[in-house]
């Protein structure tokens, strides 16, 4: 037995100490940021904010808005091929869509057939998504992947440690997610007793991750989960966190996934995590009894328009680059200071709030 002394941190330990700035407006907030990778030959430019692979918001209905201010959406597991047929009649924007593929042979069966028909090479990204990134065979997978698909962006996760992030990078990842137990429908923590402060997390992956360099890039990563706020998003991004990805930010919506209940007079929508008894249920029609299940069901109130929310998120990430110096995103970890704190972000005033 081992016990690591230093205290780690997630989103809600931290604040960000404001700095000299000289940008005039937030306007002139340059949000978009072009990247090249380790292993794929492709250049990519957008906001790197992305969707989590859920059924509440990795949806195509969701890809149709975010494709539009530059923001990638992650395909949930459960489209057939027959459901990705259908949607490239009409959707024809590889760079901001990513195809997600477990590592079972059912899995790995489907994307070969992705690849046989062509639809696999309408996806800029492919992620291979796994609650536990440290099993060995996972390695094996993202050599075998790497190999049928040499150009694209290959994201491997979840893990949460320096180590094992560059040996995912070494193995043919080009993206790491980071991220065990942060999630709002995760219960891993409580379930299992596993996980690691999110925010330490970030910090320490994105550092290994950028020291695996070639000539063509370097190794990257996505903060997963546990963004609770824009401001999270924002520290993420402080933290080295090449893209953020969300799921309970992106659910709730008008056109997000899960069903819309009413209660009371109110409006809520689903939201679910994937291991959660429900998507079991729902997407594979049982739950395995040696499994238990780690993620939440919740009702959650209903938020209106996603549009609304991208503008307001766009605006909250100016506005830390304004007061913390920077004139892009990509100037973020080298701007950032961040405070320890020992109290919530709230004000007492957040009881009263109504919402407008
Ligand atoms: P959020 O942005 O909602 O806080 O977190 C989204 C992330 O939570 C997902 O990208 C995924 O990594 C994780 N997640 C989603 N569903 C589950 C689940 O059922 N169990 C666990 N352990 N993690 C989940």
């Amino acid at each position: 037995m081992r016990i690591l002394d230093e205290i780690k941190l997630d989103y809600q330990d931290v604040l960000l100490r404001p700095k000299r700035s000289t940008i005039e407006s937030r306007k002139d907030v340059i949000l978009e940021r072009t990247f090249t990778f380790y292993h794929s030959p492709k250049e990519w430019t957008g906001i790197p904010i992305m969707t989590a692979n859920m059924a509440t918001c990795g949806t195509f209905e969701i890809a149709k808005i975010l494709s539009k201010y530059k923001m990638i959406t992650t395909f949930h597991k459960y489209y057939s091929v027959k459901d990705y047929e259908n949607f490239f009649k009409t959707f024809k924007n590889p760079d901001y869509i990513c195809y997600t593929s477990g590592i079972r042979e059912q899995d790995i069966k489907q994307m070969k057939s992705m690849k046989q028909k062509g639809l696999l090479e309408k996806f800029s990204f492919i992620c291979l998504d796994v609650p536990n990134g440290y099993l060995q065979n996972f390695l094996e997978v993202i050599k075998d992947v790497r190999k049928m698909c040499p150009k694209h962006i290959i994201i491997a996760g979840n893990v949460v440690t320096n180590e094992i992030t560059e040996e995912i990078i070494l193995a043919g990842a080009d993206i790491v997610k980071i991220g065990i137990g942060p999630g709002a429908a995760c219960t891993t923590r409580k379930m299992t007793g596993v996980g690691y402060p999110q925010l330490s997390a970030v910090i320490e992956c994105a550092d290994s991750a950028h020291g695996v360099s070639n000539e063509k890039g370097v190794g990257r990563i996505i903060a997963d989960g546990g963004q609770q706020y824009t401001s999270d998003i924002a520290k993420a991004f402080c933290g080295g966190a090449d893209f953020n990805m969300c799921g309970s930010l992106f659910s709730g919506f008008e056109q997000s996934g899960g069903e819309t209940i009413e209660k009371d007079g109110k409006k809520f929508k689903e939201y679910f995590g994937s291991s959660s008894n429900k998507a079991m249920k729902d997407f594979y029609g049982k739950k395995d009894t040696y499994r238990a299940s780690e993620g939440r069901y919740a009702l959650i109130p209903h938020k209106g328009d996603l549009n609304d929310f991208i503008s307001e998120l766009m605006g909250a990430l100016r506005s830390t680059a304004t007061y913390i110096g920077a004139r892009q995103l990509k100037e973020f970890p080298k701007r950032a200071t961040f405070i320890k704190v020992n109290r919530q972000l709230t004000t007492y005033l957040e009881k009263y709030d109504t919402g407008n």
